[in-house]
């Protein structure tokens, strides 16, 4: 159950992501105990349970960018599952897992004439439950993965369940084509061609440069070892133009080149959007590519109070970038609740 009604807190965060859950521990460290901690997910770090496959290596350095642990909080290099424990354990010794309450979506924030924020929940059973929950300050470190990029061609219905952001549903001996060039696509094709379980997969990488160029040292050459070894099959430098359902029943691929083949299931990593709308109905501008306008120091928003970190403003956001953005936040509101 949420909060009381009608309590004030100092801090909502709004995302237990590493951003949010960053906030949480520095705000504890600075002496800030009245927060909340509000996730549409059962628990901390979803877009990690839900995006990272299996056995994930956590890097540090993540996208080509050297990261510096600026904050109190940080991680060693591990897996996935390993990253997750160690997240649990940090909250833990913070004393601050009573503050994350989970299971409820958020549309907007809006700020009273009071000058508190009211948090707009999106299911209205929620609403009704809680009069309100005011806020003096606002963090939302939403994450971009709520809303996948997806490709310019339409996705037919009938191939909806086979055409993926994430691993989740692949099966094993299924013909699987991973869309992208960045580190995740990477991650996702030559980690399907390693995954336990799944050795009788066909794996294709497609992305439309004839060069791997956006992928991290260890992932480019992990990518080009299985496709010069010929585990994960080629498909670079050319396009899709459509897919639609084939006579047996599995995903015809179009080729912009004209040559077409089928898969039981597409994989698409092509990163995801800043998710605009909340941002918007919060009275956040936006600028080029929708990234909200802030200060690059304290991540404050136009909205005064209001803040964003993580990577609703990065495009190349990292686990590491997320923890100093928090730090950097905390610090700016800390400073204006003395
Ligand atoms: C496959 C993959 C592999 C990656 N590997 C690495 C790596 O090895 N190292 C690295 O440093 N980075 C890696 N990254 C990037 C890293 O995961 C992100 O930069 C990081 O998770 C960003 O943290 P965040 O808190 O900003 O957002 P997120 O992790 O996306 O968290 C956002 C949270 O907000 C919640 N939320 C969203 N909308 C709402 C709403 N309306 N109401 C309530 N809650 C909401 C979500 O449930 C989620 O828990 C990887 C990314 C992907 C996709």
């Amino acid at each position: 159950m949420i909060h009381e009604n009608g309590k004030v807190v100092d801090i909502a965060i709004i995302g237990a992501g590493p951003g949010g859950m960053a906030c949480a521990i520095e705000a504890k460290l600075a002496g800030i105990e009245n927060i909340v901690v509000i996730d549409k997910a059962p628990h901390h770090n979803d877009m990690i349970h839900k995006f990272y496959k299996k056995g994930k290596r956590v890097d540090k350095d993540w996208m080509g960018r050297k990261a510096e642990f600026e904050g109190n909080v940080s991680f060693e290099e591990c897996s996935k599952e390993e990253y997750i424990e160690q997240m649990d354990e940090k909250l833990k010794e913070a004393g601050v897992l009573d503050k994350f309450e989970y299971n409820h979506e958020i549309i907007r924030v809006e700020k009273g004439e009071d000058g508190l924020f009211s948090i707009v929940f999106a299911n209205d059973a929620v609403a009704e439950a809680v009069e309100s929950i005011k806020a003096r300050n606002v963090i939302l470190s939403v994450g971009r993965m709520g809303k996948p990029n997806k490709p310019r061609y339409k996705f037919p219905k009938e191939l909806k369940d086979v055409l993926n952001f994430n691993l989740s549903k692949v099966q094993n001996g299924e013909h699987v084509m991973v869309v992208g060039g960045g580190d995740t696509a990477g991650e996702y094709a030559y980690g399907l061609v390693e995954m336990e379980g799944m050795e009788d997969c066909v794996v294709t990488l497609n992305y439309r440069q004839a060069e791997i160029k956006r992928m991290n040292p260890i992932n480019t050459e992990m990518t080009l070892k299985y496709l010069d070894n010929g585990k994960l099959c080629n498909k670079l430098g050319v396009d899709v133009e459509s897919v639609e359902p084939s006579p047996a029943g599995k995903i015809q691929v179009n080729f912009t080149d004209g040559s077409t083949a089928e898969y039981d299931r597409a994989v698409y990593a092509l990163g995801g959007t800043t998710p605009k709308d909340i941002l918007v109905n919060s009275g956040v501008k936006t600028g080029e590519w929708d990234v909200p306008v802030y200060d690059e120091s304290t991540f404050e928003t136009n909205v005064e109070g209001l803040y964003t970190i993580g990577d609703v403003v990065t495009d190349q956001g990292s686990i590491a970038l997320a923890f100093n953005h928090a730090s950097d936040a905390v610090k700016n509101i800390s400073k204006n609740l003395k």
